[in-house]
């Protein structure tokens, strides 16, 4: 089948992009930059030589017209639209973030309409963060499925940068449930949105990361344990305390876009549980000991999830019941993740 896969320099997509490839699937990817086209091509010879590759650039998605040329790619049956801000370091919400994120949603969504016929379904990487309410994190009544929506508008952005990049994902995706149920847009597709929370895992093997400083937003937060940020108060694991390994989130991405046709039309809450920083902290001691004089003990203090009383209650029976992926536990994940760390530099 041939796909297309916005965004491929980024974490979640080099893991689609492996898995699309190894099932035989032909890919053409999006990138911003020549530089990390050229990698992405080097790091496939063989498809990018049979053309089972093709790397495209698209050098702004915040552009209404972003996406008209590479959608006009002939045969394409499934988009893959993951391209969007995930870091904390702009200066302008509204431009850097917001723009890119909801532009770029309805720009696919406007240019498969328009010119690419043969499309069944559009896939959209969401995420949990269009799910929370921050009103409930602490709120043990509560429980999120894939019928809660965060309530957040753009008069919020200025509230903190997390709140202003869970805008984006919330405003990206309601944009793009309204594009596909208003008949004027002409959407002859469905939408299948996919809204992960944590994401933690390995790098995926073929992934250009160039340093431990390039390594993806939410692996961060381990970059930071195995450098000694960690090692005399650990950091409160915040609202964001649900998680999913990366290769399940691909093969999510994978399942709702090619495999699973009653997927059309739903909102996939992919998460494998809770997870801790303390928790995180003691994996890394347990297993690679190397690390001992960076790490936090057992006695010191921080990173422990709320009580029970005092979080949010989570329920993905749903998604965990279409998708029929068996969740990858934390430890096995976190191990995965500093093991390819360490390739970067850690
Ligand atoms: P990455 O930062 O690794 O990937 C982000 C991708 O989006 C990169 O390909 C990046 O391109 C591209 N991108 C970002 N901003 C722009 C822009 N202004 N114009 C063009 N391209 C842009 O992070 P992830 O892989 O984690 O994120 C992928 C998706 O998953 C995002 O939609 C994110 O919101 C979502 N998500 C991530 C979660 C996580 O915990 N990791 C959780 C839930 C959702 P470039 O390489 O050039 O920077």
């Amino acid at each position: 089948t041939k796909v297309l896969l916005t965004g491929g320099s980024g974490f979640i997509a080099a893991h689609i992009l492996e898995q699309l490839l190894a099932k035989g699937h032909s890919v053409v990817t999006t990138v911003r930059s020549e530089d990390k086209a050229a990698k992405i091509r080097e790091a496939h010879p063989a498809q990018a030589v049979s053309g089972d590759l093709v790397v495209a650039i698209v050098p702004d998605i915040a552009k209404p017209d972003a996406f008209d040329e590479v959608v006009k790619t002939p045969g394409l049956e499934v988009v893959f639209h993951t391209a969007s801000p995930f870091h904390y370091r702009w200066t302008d919400a509204q431009r850097d973030l917001i723009d890119p994120a909801v532009i770029g949603t309805t720009a696919i969504l406007q240019a498969v309409a328009r010119s690419a016929p043969t499309v069944r379904r559009v896939v959209v990487t969401s995420s949990f963060a269009a799910i929370i309410d921050e009103a409930h994190t602490a709120d043990p009544t509560h429980t999120y499925t894939e019928a809660s929506w965060n309530p957040v508008t753009l008069a919020d952005i200025h509230r903190s940068r997390p709140t202003a990049y869970r805008a984006s994902k919330t405003l990206a995706e309601r944009a793009a449930w309204a594009f596909v149920r208003d008949p004027a847009n002409g959407a002859r597709f469905d939408l299948v949105t996919v809204n992960p929370p944590m994401v933690f895992g390995p790098l995926a093997p073929a992934h250009y990361v160039p340093a431990l400083d390039a390594v993806n937003t939410s692996n961060e937060r381990v970059v930071d344990c195995l450098r000694g940020k960690w090692r005399d108060e650990v950091p409160e694991t915040g609202a964001a305390m649900i998680w999913v390994d990366v290769r399940d989130v691909a093969t999510a991405h994978v399942k709702a876009g090619l495999e699973i046709p009653e997927a059309g039309g739903r909102r996939l809450f992919t998460t494998a549980g809770l997870f801790s920083h303390a928790e995180m902290a003691s994996i890394v001691r347990r297993n690679f000991p190397e690390y001992k004089d960076l790490l936090p003990t057992e006695e010191t203090k921080g990173g422990e999830l709320p009580p029970e009383n005092e979080r949010y209650k989570f329920d993905n029976s749903a998604t965990s019941a279409l998708l029929k992926i068996d969740w990858i536990p934390f430890e096995k994940s976190i191990v995965d993740t500093v093991n390819s760390l360490k390739k970067v530099g850690a």
